[in-house]
């Protein structure tokens, strides 16, 4: 596992959760590929060879699982590791397939899918349940996070800019939100999307290989280089969405060029903010750059297809106040407003006020944290909290209509503004010192 706080000087080997505890997985399958030859063993060291086409079957039983091969059991043990007899050439669809793996784990675009993991395959019950651990040397799963964060048909600019953001944030390693299960990161958009060899390209290998060792620094660190969608026209502020220090290296500027400007920036006033939501700026990540139909190829394959950089939710009276009273506790008869009380640099809000009628008495709620207010606004989640709320007039509004920008926290780098990047011209280098302004590139392993 990864050590917080220290700078590695050789390639690291990481832990990555692909099936977790809340995932309630009982049952796991994996097929053993044509080659390399594996094993099998137990943490009492027993050992079994796996074969080409071989089917392997755990199943949960309270701290322990039992294994079976083909059908048949064979033993049961408390961790079992699945370990490849020689190297696993890093190529698309390479290492053992595993069945039945969440993505998009709690969030509208959940789904299972079989995934293709190289490297080694760890298994244990807990507490009647599996967890599935994926170890291997960090420049293979960088060469995977590349694919599985964006699509294939990325330049090699987006595909090496986001490798070094990828490989400057597992190293920085400042969020160790697994440290407890036993592992760095998870599979999945809590941390960063992975889903192994199975979409993994060319050009992503080459990403990995190009960038190796590669990190930003700022002040001899390792840069917390985070990344969302789309910033929606303008990179939020660390502290406005993590509640913490200030970076220095995550400011509040346009995602354009040097010289771009906009009559409604800094976003400063609810009018600004509006007329910026209403428009379609040109910035880095504007349809106007990229048209958003020609996103998909760009973008992950497991995302929806919908408008990033501007979108609009219409609500009716029943369905808000249904909505807000599930998500907030309210039990309101009515939504009256909805009222914007702070917002960062981007337009995201971080407060919002409710005002409703319970028992034909006026009550407000406030709402705090964008990540709140995004999961309070939505059947699942809104894209990000960066919205204007407009009504009619009526005492008790019929409709409530949300017009909002971007997808995601929108601080640091912005996927689809590095896409827009990278077709304008731009290098790795200007991609990466354009979304984390004063930091430096280093190699610190060979
Ligand atoms: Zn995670
Ligand atoms: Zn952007």
């Amino acid at each position: 596992m990864l050590k917080p706080g220290s700078i590695p000087n050789r390639e690291p080997e990481i832990r990555v959760g692909i099936v977790l505890p809340e995932d309630n997985c009982t049952e796991i399958t994996i097929n053993i590929p044509a080659e390399p030859d594996y094993f099998i063993i137990s943490e009492n060291q027993h050992k079994y060879n796996l074969n080409s086409g071989d089917e392997v079957l755990f199943t949960a039983n309270k701290n322990q699982c039992s294994l079976f091969v083909n059908s048949g059991k064979i033993d049961t043990g408390k961790i079992w590791k699945i370990i490849p007899k020689d190297d696993i050439i890093m190529n698309n669809k390479t290492g053992v397939k595993v069945n039945n793996v969440v993505s998009g784990r709690s969030f509208h675009w959940e789904k299972k899918i079989s995934i293709y993991l190289a490297g080694i395959i760890e298994v244990k019950g807990v507490e009647g349940n599996l967890v599935l651990i994926n170890d291997l040397p960090l420049e293979e799963y960088l060469m995977c996070v590349a694919t599985s964060e964006m699509g294939q048909a990325c330049p090699r600019e987006l595909i090496e800019s986001q490798t070094i953001a990828a490989r400057s944030w597992m190293l920085a390693n400042v969020e160790m939100k697994h440290v407890d299960l036993g592992f760095d990161v998870c599979n999945d958009d809590c941390c960063q999307r992975y889903q192994g060899t199975t979409f993994l390209s060319e050009q992503s290998v080459k990403g990995a290989l190009n960038t190796r060792g590669k990190v930003l620094m700022y002040n001899n660190q390792i840069c917390d280089a985070r990344y969302s969608k789309s910033c929606g026209g303008v990179m939020e502020t660390f502290e406005n969405i993590w509640e913490d220090t200030p970076l220095d290296y995550m400011q509040p500027i346009p995602d354009g060029p040097k010289d771009f400007e906009n009559s409604n920036l800094p976003l400063n006033s609810e009018e600004k903010v509006k007329n910026w939501l209403n428009s379609t700026p040109e910035t880095f990540c504007s349809p106007k750059i990229i048209p958003e139909d020609e996103l998909q190829k760009y973008l992950g394959s497991v995302d929806e297809k919908a408008n990033y950089f501007r979108w609009t939710f219409n609500y009716s009276q029943d369905k808000i106040t249904k909505m807000l009273n599930e998500k907030c506790d309210l039990q309101a008869e009515n939504i009256i407003d909805i009222i914007p009380m702070k917002r960062g640099y981007s337009g995201r809000l971080t407060e919002i006020k409710i005002i409703y009628l319970h028992k034909e008495e006026k009550k407000e709620s406030i709402l705090k944290d964008q990540y709140n207010i995004r999961a309070a606004f939505h059947d699942s989640f809104l894209y990000s909290s960066a919205f204007i709320v407009e009504k009619d007039d009526n005492q008790i509004p019929k409709e409530f209509v949300l017009k909002g920008g971007g997808w995601g926290h929108g601080a640091g780098y912005c996927q689809i503004g590095a896409v827009g990047m990278a077709l304008k011209g731009y290098s790795t280098e200007d991609i990466l010192y354009h979304y984390f302004p004063g930091s430096e590139l280093k190699r610190i392993y060979k």
